[in-house]
């Protein structure tokens, strides 16, 4: 069978077809990752009111793509205390927020307890607001910090009353490309495992993949095929979150940008190799709030939320600090000719705006 037989009669896709993908004409790709994706949600395309917290920016890791801890480039460290994101919390839950999402650097100075304590104030003051924090990296450091063993960590995640992880940290696994970027953080085995944790905690997540920076297409496809294996063994990833690589004030220096089409073809390739990951996310903080709403037409259907205030991405070129109200997120949505569904962090429907 070849690949577009296997395309119009939805047969899983292996490693070499993947690849293939990549040389298809953009609208013909395009159609087919649209297709799976009307078949499944029509024309709605997913957002959250959500509100981003970064607690700190100093880090143990020396990642060299990364813009957002504080170095030599970025010379700003800061801690905020428990009150100050309690005071910001409390705003965006008074604006509507219904999840909050925290990562942070990996701070070796603050305590096990101070990551943790940061979830039971907040669930203590709004039991009812979801709180999704602690990606498989940060995870990792605490436990090597700590000398916890990656259950243990979990364990106390749930205690402390995270809701669900985010897929942060998984940045390409091909794990040559992998020392060279970021060596010293968790490994691609460790985000791995520490998912499939969390997942058999009866808890969901979501996976990312950094891409357009060093890696090649085929770094692409290993690293989707390894999270679809693992996501037909648990089911517990929500969403896959490509992430465009954002190219300043870091130490990766790569000089070519990556292309609209690559970048929306690799939308479409996410949408058709993985065939069990039910939602795919254009993160607008990383691809533009243009493009993201144009992915929605090449297999993704979810654009991330309004994000309020953003300081990883942005620190690296994005234009994401401020995030965006919910006025012009609905009017951006509405005027792309798709209906905007507000979910909650677990895609429930919560709002239908027709
Ligand atoms: S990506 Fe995360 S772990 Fe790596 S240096 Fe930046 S803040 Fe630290």
């Amino acid at each position: 069978m070849n690949l577009q037989q296997k395309l119009k009669s939805n047969v899983r896709l292996d490693f070499e077809d993947g690849l293939k993908l990549y040389d298809m004409d953009l609208f013909e790709l395009g159609s087919y990752a649209d297709k799976v994706r009307q078949e499944r949600f029509g024309k709605e395309a997913y957002f959250n009111v959500n509100r981003h917290i970064n607690p700190t920016n100093i880090c143990s890791d020396i990642c060299k793509f990364c813009a957002f801890s504080a170095n030599r480039k970025n010379p700003n460290p800061y801690t905020m205390t428990h009150e100050d994101i309690l005071a910001k919390v409390k705003k965006s839950y008074e604006n509507g927020a219904k999840e909050i999402h925290i990562v942070s650097a990996h701070n070796p100075h603050t305590g096990f307890e101070w990551y943790l304590e940061i979830f039971s104030k907040i669930k203590k003051a709004h039991p009812d607001l979801h709180v999704k924090a602690l990606t498989a990296a940060e995870i990792d450091f605490l436990s090597r910090k700590y000398d916890y063993s990656y259950e243990t960590v979990i364990d106390k995640m749930c205690e402390y009353g995270v809701d669900s992880m985010p897929g942060g940290g998984a940045e390409i696994f091909d794990e040559k490309t992998r020392a060279y970027m970021c060596k010293g953080k968790v490994s691609s085995e460790g985000w791995l495992k520490i998912h499939k944790l969390w997942h058999q905690k009866g808890k969901m997540s979501n996976a990312t993949m950094l891409f357009g920076h060093i890696e090649t297409k085929a770094h692409r496809i290993d690293h989707m095929l390894r999270l679809r294996e693992l996501q037909d063994q648990t089911g517990g990833f929500n969403a896959f979150i490509p992430l465009v690589y954002q190219r300043f004030n870091n130490f990766l220096k790569v000089k070519k940008y990556l292309g609209s089409e690559e970048i929306l073809k690799t939308y479409a390739i996410s949408r058709l190799m993985l065939d069990n990951i039910p939602h795919i996310k254009a993160y607008w903080a990383t691809s533009t709030i243009n493009l993201a709403l144009i992915a929605q037409e090449f297999g993704a259907d979810d654009l991330d939320g309004t994000i309020e205030q953003e300081a990883i991405q942005s620190a690296a070129g994005a234009r994401s600090a401020n995030g965006m109200g919910l006025k012009d997120f609905l009017d951006l949505i509405r005027s792309s000719n798709f209906i905007p569904v507000e979910r909650d962090s677990l895609y429930n429907k919560i709002k239908i705006y027709h």
